[in-house]
């Protein structure tokens, strides 16, 4: 890899001085200069591992005046700011399920405003999107903490819970970020590839595709003995291991799009038209079969019909490379669509939906 992305590093909870001075020492001897361990840790269910807490703080101060590396924790109200900065963090973050909670933020935005212009100045705080999908909460959190007078502020994209299983423990939903940073375009975003991924074999992918999409650096879990872990055991990897990781990645230069690229982006404009214009015509004999259907006493969906098309084009679409689950999505946003145009036909007309 030419250059480094910024990497903020350490394992999922600080769980003994040992495990933490071990852990930090190895990331120093690779050259991570940003460590991060939780302190307080918000868990799903009462039961789980909630953190040391306060008494772990020391061994974080440690790390700093041993290893030199800047110190980061998640802080999720008053009390717990005001301990962490007595312990010297240079960087703090909300969590995700903090970040969801505007009461949370706002009790963390009013202690960031009491306290001194200068470590004001100096403290970095870092906005984890909250834990659904929502952008205007995300950037709620963010404006909260602006208006406490900080100005070293970065987002963390670390996915959105959903249920049911999937590849991803939080599907990363990239469009939000992306629309997060077309919204906000001065202000970093950081991935979390750990909390993304769920497992240790997916860092690698999930932090190429940020660099990829030009985040601004990653914020990755690991321990010195990743299987002991008390939390989050199966995503984090060992300081040499994530080592390796960094290694393997590629940050794509900030040159200025291409000549190749321009030209694929003409066709990507020319296809989308294309696109554009297919869908005005499909949406156009939609409305003639409304009005057919209105005009027969026809009722608008037959489920057979929809399952017949779906299936047909679904089998057409594998046959192309296409995922069957991209175009079934697609082929039901259009379905929906059709359904309503002619819906609109039949109230329009004064004839109820149902018939
Ligand atoms: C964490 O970073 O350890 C953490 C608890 O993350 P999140 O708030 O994203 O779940
Ligand atoms: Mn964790």
């Amino acid at each position: 890899m030419g250059r480094s992305p910024l990497v903020l590093a350490g394992p999922c909870s600080a769980e003994s001085e040992e495990q933490t001075l071990d852990t930090a020492r190895r990331l120093a001897a690779a050259g991570f200069r940003i460590f991060r361990a939780g302190v307080w840790k918000p868990r799903t269910r009462p039961g789980g591992f909630e953190g040391i807490g306060a008494p772990s703080l020391p061994w974080l101060a440690r790390v700093k005046s041993e290893t030199g590396m800047l110190i980061a924790t998640e802080v999720a109200n008053a009390r717990h700011l005001a301990e962490a900065l007595d312990a010297g963090m240079d960087a703090i973050w909300i969590g995700a399920r903090t970040s969801a909670n505007p009461f949370a933020v706002q009790e963390i935005a009013d202690a960031l405003a009491a306290l001194p212009q200068a470590r004001r100045d100096a403290l970095a705080v870092l906005v984890k999107n909250p834990v659904n999908p929502d952008l205007e909460l995300w950037i709620g959190a963010i404006q909260r903490i602006y208006a406490a007078g900080i100005r070293r502020i970065a987002a963390v994209h670390r996915g959105f819970s959903s249920y049911g299983k999937h590849l991803y423990r939080n599907p990363p939903e990239w469009r939000v970020p992306i629309e997060l940073h077309r919204r906000l375009p001065g202000l970093p975003i950081i991935c979390d590839p750990s909390h993304i991924g769920g497992r240790a074999d997916l860092i690698a992918p999930i932090s190429q595709q940020a660099l990829n999409l030009r985040f601004d650096g990653l914020i990755i879990e690991s321990h010195c003995r990743p299987e002991q872990a008390l939390s989050d055991a199966a995503q984090q990897v060992t300081p040499e291991c994530l080592a390796g990781i960094i290694d393997s990645l590629v940050v794509p230069a900030d040159g200025q799009p291409t000549e190749t690229l321009d030209m694929l982006r003409q066709q990507i404009d020319r296809i989308d038209d294309e696109l554009l214009d297919l869908l005005a015509q499909r949406m156009r004999v939609s409305r003639e079969i409304g009005r057919y259907k209105l005009a027969n006493r026809i009722p608008i969906v037959q489920p057979g019909r929809y399952n017949d098309l779906m299936k047909l084009r679904v089998d057409a679409a594998a046959a192309l490379d296409l995922s069957p689950e991209f175009i079934g999505n697609i082929l039901a946003t259009i379905h929906e669509e059709s359904v309503s145009q002619q819906a609109e036909i039949f109230r329009d007309s004064g004839v109820g939906i149902k018939n």
